[in-house]
């Protein structure tokens, strides 16, 4: 068996030593007799190993006692009606910026529960870059301001934090998560669907600040509770036991690299190399303003779509997977979230060099 180098946008790449470990603990973890998939989640075994995960998230991403961290399910989208729901209050307005598909999704949906105030837009670059918060128009009384820190389809990413004042800062970090790191205290509730930096898919993420909690709608359903969620250690349900033990083997495997000051400074060089390859070369392009190119998903296209193809064909010769670009814009990606190695990046530069040398 011989690993690929996977480019996936999501579900995405895993590290290796983290799938050995589950494939290890499968039959039989740590002398239970029963794989992980088996075991209530009600046990202490499982309690314990949910409450690691967590421990190993905060440690991770430095989040203090003030926020409730949730394992829920239903993926990023569902948290596009969770947050309104919890969140629109009283007031039910909310500022969004809208810096691509997922914004716009986000937008979209809570469109149906409240008024939306799209306060900032890049629209009208083709989402290829950010606008200067001088020119945002905020509405100060909102329920929150809800922002994409990362567009994943077309690599946009914010170099800063937003400054939200007073009002709730919500950031979708789907696919930015433990990327570099971050100041949990300026955010008033963060969600990150978990199948690029986290874990398998069917689990998300959220870190909501407590005092947020207890405010739902009468109509939220009760399994978008957020406090219901707290009050039930994100198990009111079954959750999805299986992802949250993998979650869990993910942040001890980013713990062991260093954490996410040491992971931001391998991604920062990933990146670099990708678009500095990119640049230099008159064949590839990226149309995203520098300060802005997104150091996790990396959208590329060829001097003749003609060839794009044909390039597909020979990545996939190399074992260079799942490169073609997102639908809606074409051409190519390679996200590159945490569990890709260097030498993937390396070795993706390589045959696009050779591509270009001969067909470009
Ligand atoms: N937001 C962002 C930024 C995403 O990248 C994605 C998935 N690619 C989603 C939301 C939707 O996630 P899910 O499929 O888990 O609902």
């Amino acid at each position: 068996m011989s690993r690929a180098y996977n480019f996936c946008a999501g579900p995405a790449t895993l590290p290796e030593s983290v799938l050995r470990q589950a494939r290890d603990e499968m039959l039989d973890w740590q002398g239970t007799g029963m794989s992980v998939m088996e075991m209530s989640h009600r046990s202490d075994e499982f309690v314990a190993i949910a409450e690691t995960a967590e421990q190993d998230l905060r440690d991770l991403a430095g989040i203090s006692g003030d926020y409730a961290v949730l394992f829920m399910q239903g993926g990023a989208s569902s948290q596009f009606a969770t947050v309104p729901l919890n969140l629109l209050g009283e007031k039910g307005t909310a500022d969004y910026i809208n810096t691509g598909i997922w914004s716009k999704k986000a937008i979209a949906e809570a469109r149906r529960y409240g008024e939306v105030n799209v306060a900032a837009s890049s629209q009208d670059n083709g989402f290829t870059d950010i606008p200067d918060q001088a020119h945002w128009r905020c509405n100060p009384q909102a329920s929150y301001l809800h922002y994409t820190p990362n567009e994943t389809i077309g690599g946009l990413e914010f170099d800063f934090v937003p400054d939200a004042g007073s009002v709730p800062l919500v950031a979708d970090m789907s696919s930015s998560m433990l990327s570099r790191p971050l100041d949990v205290s300026k955010f008033g509730l963060i969600y990150a669907g978990a199948q690029k930096n986290i874990g398998p898919s069917g689990l998300v993420v959220v870190i909501v600040r407590k005092d947020l909690l207890g405010h739902a709608r009468p109509e939220t359903p009760t399994m978008m509770d957020y406090k219901v969620t707290a009050d039930n250690g994100s198990m009111y349900n079954t959750p999805s036991t299986y992802s949250w033990y993998l979650a869990g083997l993910v942040f001890k495997w980013l713990k062991a690299q260093g954490g996410v000051t040491a992971i931001a400074e391998i991604n920062s060089r990933k990146a670099r190399k990708l678009y500095g390859f990119i640049d230099q070369s008159d064949f590839y392009a990226n149309p995203i303003a520098p300060r802005f190119r997104s150091w996790m998903n990396v959208p590329f296209t060829l001097a003749d779509d003609a060839l794009n193809d044909a390039f597909l064909q020979g990545a996939e010769e190399r074992r260079l997977l799942n490169l073609k670009g997102h639908r809606s814009v074409g051409g190519m990606r390679a996200s590159i979230y945490n569990a890709m190695p260097e030498a993937g990046v390396d070795a993706l530069i390589d045959y696009m060099a050779t591509f270009e040398k001969e067909r470009g």
